[in-house]
């Protein structure tokens, strides 16, 4: 299939495109390499890419640009993955939010319909259950309430992806991702940002008693549940559809920083800070649609997973 690969030179972008080109797909890629963090790391994610990969550098806010991409391409389908990503900094910078992840999922569905693509997938987030109590989270428990402008546009993007399977006959699919980690994760995020500060030294900050819980998902697992889903609306199952994409196991954040510290063999001095405004008590994901209609099967829990991140990390950093 032609595809193409929005937010391709990102974290999980990179991994996606790797696996769609080992599966034989030609791939495009629409990034704008922003500075949410250091764009050469982006810019190596991609660097061992064959030239076959177009790589087109625009924002998401342009739709003309967008369209126009659509239309030389003739996409048959797209991995939507590009967002300002972070909870956090959407609560500092929401209309950033707002126009990238709304206007620009906006921009993406428009410019598939103009050009007669029909299937896609759209990078959703586990944030979108907020204070959910009812655990683990099903895809069809109801969302009444966001706790971030972060997960109100990912919850905004799945009600647009609904709207253009309704209203235009796409088939979509919207991937509820729960915390990605493994090689080449975005230096923002717990672990590889605590994964740096043991390693050199400094104090991590631990916000809140270190009794919240997230269900941490491998990389590779991720990948292959993106695949999956690829699969599925280029079949004929439903047209629109949901699924969570987690491990199915929670860990504390003390737990967490116990496996980092043993893969690290350093401890960690731990600066406590109060609970962040925004952030989820627990995230847990019941994955049973997603193993039963995509066949997804992740592999890797953490006390795997957590090894191998560190490993890829000092190699990294030996290179370096
Ligand atoms: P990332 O920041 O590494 O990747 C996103 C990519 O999109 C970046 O390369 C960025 O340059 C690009 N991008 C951002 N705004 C753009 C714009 N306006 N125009 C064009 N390109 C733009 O983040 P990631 O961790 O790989 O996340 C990928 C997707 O998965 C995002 O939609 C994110 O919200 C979602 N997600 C990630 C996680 C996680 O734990 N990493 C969890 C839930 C959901």
């Amino acid at each position: 299939m032609k595809i193409i690969v929005t937010g391709g030179a990102g974290f999980i972008g990179s991994h996606v495109v790797s696996s769609l080109l080992s599966e034989g797909h030609e791939v495009t890629i629409i990034d704008d390499f922003n500075d949410f963090y250091d764009p050469s790391i982006k810019r190596s994610n991609i660097a061992f890419f064959p030239s076959s990969v177009d790589v087109v550098e625009i924002d998401l806010r342009n739709g003309v640009a967008v369209l126009g991409v659509f239309e030389k391409v003739g996409p048959d389908a797209v991995v939507h993955l590009a967002a300002r990503a972070g909870v956090r900094p959407s609560i500092a910078d929401p209309k950033l939010y707002i126009d990238t992840n709304i206007t620009g999922t906006f921009h993406v569905l428009e410019a598939a319909r103009r050009s007669g693509c029909q299937k896609i997938i759209f990078a959703s987030s586990s944030s979108v259950y907020g204070l959910s109590k009812t655990v683990p989270f099903r895809e069809d428990l109801p969302i009444l309430q966001t706790l971030s402008p972060y997960a109100a546009t990912k919850i905004a993007g799945e009600q647009l992806c609904g709207n253009y399977v309704n209203l235009h006959g796409m088939r979509i699919a919207c991937l509820r991702f729960f915390t990605v980690y493994g090689p080449g994760q975005r230096p923002d995020l717990a672990i590889h940002s605590f994964t740096d500060s043991i390693e050199n030294g400094r104090p991590i900050k631990q916000f809140g008693d270190g009794s919240t819980r997230r269900d941490y998902t491998y990389i590779d697992d991720i990948v292959q549940g993106v695949l999956g889903a690829l699969s599925y609306v280029d079949g004929e199952g439903a047209l629109f559809e949901i699924f969570n994409l987690g491990e199915n196991e929670t860990t504390t954040l003390a737990k967490l920083i116990a496996a980092i510290e043993k893969a690290l063999g350093k401890k960690a001095v731990i600066e406590r800070l109060p609970e962040q405004k925004g952030d989820m008590p627990l995230t847990a994901a019941d994955i049973t649609k997603a193993r039963t209609l995509l066949g997804y099967s992740p592999s890797t829990p953490i006390r795997e997973g957590i090894p191998k991140f560190v490993a890829w990390y000092r190699q990294l950093h030996s290179r370096n």
